[in-house]
């Protein structure tokens, strides 16, 4: 799936779980890294592709992406299975004690968790698709969801751009609208 949908498709997991969770406060710093954290994880997986925005807007993004594809197996191999996700998980959790006397009073927890949704996301959401996924590396069987891989949806195409993405979008309207009074309780206890 394109970029732009694993970020909205990262931004809803990490909305419905924090709706689902019981009420916590968060500062506004924890808040923004958390998010930034959450985009970073939804579009972690496709590092393993040399044509990855990532590595399209760096000066030898290209080059890079190329070694890196080698070293991860080429595309949709271990950045996408539950492998990668448990050894991404422990890097994340070591980079952020690292970052944590910079990041101040920022729940590094936090960000953690919203990290690894958006991590997790990518992978349901390219479960999808008609490469599917290999979940259970290193057993080598790219799983799909619905198991006829013609049903599924061909990345960049119709069904994403006019039906994935959108519906995401009304998915998130529904979302915040339930959830309204709840959201202005928690908006309003901080500017108090
Ligand atoms: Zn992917």
């Amino acid at each position: 799936m394109l970029a732009r949908t694993h970020d909205l498709a990262a931004f809803t997991a990490l909305g419905l779980v924090v709706v689902l969770q019981p009420e916590r406060t968060v500062t506004l710093s924890t808040a923004i890294a958390a998010l930034v954290g959450n985009l970073v994880g939804g579009i972690t997986p496709d590092i393993d592709q040399p044509t990855a925005p990532l590595w399209r807007n760096l000066p030898v993004g290209g080059f890079i992406g190329r070694i890196i594809d080698r070293l991860l197996g080429g595309h949709r191999f271990l950045t996408h299975s539950l492998v990668g996700l448990v050894l991404f998980g422990f890097a994340s959790h070591w980079l952020l004690l690292f970052l944590h006397p910079v990041l101040g009073a920022v729940n590094i927890g936090y960000v953690w968790w919203a990290y690894m949704i958006g991590m997790l996301s990518h992978l349901v959401m390219d479960t999808f698709t008609k490469e599917g996924v290999p979940w259970l590396l290193p057993i080598p069987v790219k799983f799909g969801i619905p198991p006829l891989k013609k049903l599924r949806i061909t990345t960049g195409k119709t069904m994403e751009t006019l039906l994935v993405f959108p519906g995401l979008v009304l998915l998130n309207l529904a979302v915040y609208i339930h959830n309204y009074q709840r959201i202005l309780e928690i908006l309003q206890r901080h500017v108090t």
